[in-house]
């Protein structure tokens, strides 16, 4: 369902800007399952987005996003539809960005911070914001943390996760396989967008299906 002027209206109320007062109509943002609540400021030329469902799924241009009830984010988009930064303020989001040339986004958690030239990858933060958890699906994330700034490279070519405490300290996944997020989900993503993900599948098999039925 893509958001019409007056659902949006509807949902911000009179005081916000509409998104394409802040974004140009090259860079559209349209939900493609599930519902958001999207706020405008132009000042920062960025869109405030929470999820009303579970399972939404939306594009920003050339980017595609499954994400949870509990999501909430600042994004920014450039012209020509790449996402410029992702800041994950709440719950928990699965992307597939376009390759980059030449230039990065930005992922912006809790705990750290990520440099993105084209990826799939997935993160979900702590309500308390006592660690975030990041897997690089497939490509390269350069990885920051706030304190300290210990720096790690996440590359692969299929599921690399780490996590990352409001310490600055980076620890190893504790759940044994991708948290929260499937192979199929990825797949589904990529398509919107007519790409398939860019990884290398042990014995060209996907590995992690999701137990529930797909949105798309
Ligand atoms: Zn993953």
């Amino acid at each position: 369902m893509c958001l019409s002027r007056r659902h949006f209206t509807a949902l911000c109320g009179a005081a916000c800007l509409l998104p394409h007062q802040v974004l140009s109509e090259k860079t559209p943002l349209a939900t493609l399952h599930g519902a958001l609540d999207i706020e405008a400021f132009k000042a920062k030329q960025s869109l405030r987005i929470s999820a009303q469902k579970d399972q939404t799924v939306f594009t920003t241009g050339k980017d595609a996003f499954l994400v949870d009830e509990a999501f909430e984010a600042e994004i920014t988009i450039e012209d020509g539809g790449l996402t410029k930064s992702l800041a994950l303020i709440s719950g928990q989001v699965l992307a597939v960005f376009e390759p980059r040339e030449n230039r990065q986004s930005d992922l912006l958690l809790p705990n750290a911070t990520g440099s993105i030239r084209g990826t799939g990858f997935f993160s979900s933060v702590s309500d308390d914001h006592e660690f975030d958890y990041l897997c690089c699906c497939y490509g390269e994330i350069d990885i920051a943390t706030k304190i300290n700034n210990n720096t790690k490279t996440l590359m692969t070519n299929y599921h690399n996760a780490v996590t990352i405490s409001d310490g600055g300290q980076f620890g190893k996944s504790p759940f044994g396989r991708p948290y929260q997020h499937f192979d199929d989900e990825l797949v589904m993503l990529e398509s919107q967008l007519e790409r398939r993900p860019h990884w290398q599948l042990p014995n060209d098999i996907m590995k992690f299906l999701a137990p529930h039925k797909l949105p798309l």
